[in-house]
Order: C-alpha cells, then structure tokens, then sequence
C-alpha cells in the first residue's frame, strides 16, 4: 500500500491490458510489425489490414465512415489540423472559440492570429459552458469556424455541442470539437451530432499515449489543408508511415469503450460521488463546475483558505492535479477556472480528482481518509 492511489485519469490511463495485447502482436518478428503501405508482400497487406480494422473500430464508435478517420499522433495534431488546416487556406476567415478550450487549440488559434486571422475567444458562464448566444453574439460575416470543446479536461464540464453546432449549420459556418475528454464516455454520433471535425485520442480511455485521430465530415465535404507534408498518406492530410501497433491500440481501446460505455459510466459515478461524499463535511469545499452537466470521473474541488501548494504536498496518499497537468508547472492559477470567474486564490487551492476504470472502493477510502487528515492538519496550523 505504498504507492498513491492514482485519481488522475483525466490526465491520462493506464492501457488496459486487453489492447496491450492487441499491440504486441503487431510489434515483434512474428507479429504484424510491417510498414502498412508496403503494397509488394503479405507483411505489408496484412499491417493494412489490421489498421484498416482499427480504423473501422474507431469510425464504429463515432458512427462515422471510416473513410472520415484521419490518423494523427494525438488530440495536440487532431487539433492543430483541424483548426490550421481550416483557416491555413487561401482567404483565411474568423475563428470563434472559448478560453476554456485545451492549450493545443488556444496556442493553434494564437498562431493563426499571429498569421493575421481573427480569432474571438469566448468566456463561458460562471458553471464552465459556453453559451449558443454568446457564439451567436460574436458571429461575423466572415466567421468560418467555431471550434469549442465536448467537454472540458479541468473541470469535466459537458457543453451543449448540440445546440452549438445547429447554430453553425444554420449559419454555414465549420464547427469542430475537442473530444478528447469524452469519446468513449459519452455518446457521440457524428450522424446525429451537427459537427464537422472531432478530435480524439487513445491515452484518455485505455490506449495508448502517441496515437489519435480527427474525424472530417465527408458529406458535405470538409476541406483540410495538411500541415505535415511526405508521402501523401491519409488522403493527403497527414503524411507519415502509420504506427501499426498504436492503431490497433487505439481501436482496441475504442471497441472496448463501445461495450463498456453503459455500464462503466455509473460505476464511476458512483465512486466519483462516494469520494465527494466522504469530503463535502470539511467546510468550504465547493465544487467547480457544480451546476452544469459533468463527465462521470471528474471533481474539481475548490478547498477555501487552504494553501493549494501545501495541499499538494499533503495529500502524499493521492495522486491528483492541481488545475490540469500542463500549467501545474506553473505558478499562474489555472486559466479555465479564473476565466469562469473563480478567484485567484479559490483556483490556487483547487484540485482535480479524477476516477476511472480501475479505481475502487478502497481507493476511495484511501483518498477521503487523506483529504480529511491533511485538510484538517492544514487548516490547524493556519
Ligand atoms: C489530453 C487532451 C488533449 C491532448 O491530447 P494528446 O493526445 O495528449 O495530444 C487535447 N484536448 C483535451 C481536451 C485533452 O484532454
């Protein structure tokens, strides 16, 4: 019982030993290690073969055709292709987001800006969601893409997609989403959906770190500029040998995810819920994101007149974020929860929980037992 219990899924998984299997037999001299457009021998067919079927697992779970896959390195590359490859093109056009979006998105669109593009960054309401009127507000004759994010690494807080894609298609305008944090939680039909470009990746939901993937609409068609030139792989949006053994990580993990989805969300919910039962007691804990919709896994407490740094440190039982793993490096406060109005020392002592497939009971308890002790110890000293 040395080890932290990990509460840090939001920030990635463990691969799930089912796909890790998958992916050594496509990796060693007997297994299925080719190089996918080798189009001469059996080696090379059969690699295409297993990324074409992974390709099809990951369209299945999206219902797209698998025609509308783009295989990339990551939700980073899912993003910066979509969100480039749209504007990137002759003509360019106003880009429409939120500040509560991941850094691969809001760095992308601050390049863009910097090639002269327009980019309006929207503040979400106080619970974390980006309003349909506040994207309708800040539409412009030559808006070309709204890109805001399925729901949010943070804060677990689900946007409405839905509504904000009608107002796109309504309004001709691209609409892409990060859905990093989602895929393989929540449902997500591209068929039902009014969304254009989704990013998603593996290490979020049991595969592997490393491989990901954007879904372009094919019908109507949705025109990306790609942003790694060699070889013309991938319809020509993504150049570069494919990774064999990632991709059928990932679509092993995708398949997974499909039949766990409905039985999974509530078990983690309920651990989720559990863990804030056994803390809400402690004074002036409050949920961040507390009145809109939340993804099952995560809690973003706010731990008031609490040091965040010395929680970090007291909370030795438990590995958890402060803010998301890329800004905790920093000292800044984390930029979601400030740009949903959260005070700079409120966001300073807030920690991100987040469960998943493996976590148990008893991890829970672990975890409540240490919050408890090393808020109460915390709060003595001060
Ligand atoms: C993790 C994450 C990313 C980055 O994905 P990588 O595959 O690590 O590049 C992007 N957006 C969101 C919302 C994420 O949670």
């Amino acid at each position: 019982m040395s080890q932290a219990v990990y509460l840090d899924y939001a920030a990635t998984t463990p691969v799930d030993p089912a796909v890790v299997d998958v992916m050594v037999r496509h990796l060693g001299p007997e297994g299925t290690f080719a190089n996918p457009a080798s189009r001469s021998h059996l080696y090379g067919w059969l690699a295409e073969e297993a990324v074409e079927n992974a390709r099809r697992q990951v369209a299945d779970l999206l219902n797209a055709d698998p025609r509308e896959v783009v295989w990339t390195s990551g939700a980073t590359e899912a993003n910066n292709l979509a969100i480039k490859g749209v504007i990137d093109a002759p003509g360019g056009g106003h880009v429409i987001t939120s500040a509560t979006e991941h850094k691969a998105v809001l760095d992308a669109c601050q390049w863009l800006e910097q090639q002269g593009h327009p980019v309006s960054y929207l503040k979400p309401s106080s619970d974390g969601r980006v309003s349909v009127d506040a994207v309708r507000e800040a539409m412009r004759e030559d808006t070309v893409l709204v890109s805001v994010m399925h729901a949010n690494n943070e804060t677990g807080v689900i946007n409405d997609v839905a509504a904000i894609g009608a107002l796109c298609r309504e309004k001709g305008v691209l609409f892409h989403t990060d859905a990093a944090q989602t895929v393989g939680k929540l449902p997500l039909d591209v068929r039902a959906l009014p969304v254009d470009l989704v990013s998603v990746c593996a290490h979020k939901i049991y595969g592997p770190k490393g491989i990901g993937a954007l879904y372009v609409r094919r019908s109507p068609d949705v025109r990306v500029m790609a942003q790694i030139h060699g070889g013309g792989h991938e319809r020509g949006m993504r150049s570069g040998t494919l990774a064999t053994h990632q991709i059928v990580g990932m679509g092993e993990a995708f398949a997974l995810a499909g039949r766990l989805m409905t039985e999974e969300g509530p078990r983690i919910a309920a651990l989720r819920d559990q863990l804030w039962e056994g803390i809400a007691g402690l004074p002036g804990l409050s949920i961040n994101g507390a009145g809109a919709p939340r993804l099952p896994g995560h809690l973003n407490v706010a731990f008031a007149g609490v040091d965040g740094e010395m929680l970090m440190t007291a909370l030795n039982q438990v590995a958890v974020s402060s803010g998301s793993a890329c800004t905790s490096a920093s000292l800044e406060p984390s930029y979601v929860l400030k740009a949903m109005g959260i005070a700079d020392a409120l966001a300073h002592g807030s920690i991100r929980f987040s469960v998943g497939r493996f976590t148990t009971e008893e991890d829970i308890q672990r975890a409540v037992a240490n919050v408890l002790e090393a808020v109460g110890r915390l709060r003595q000293v001060a």
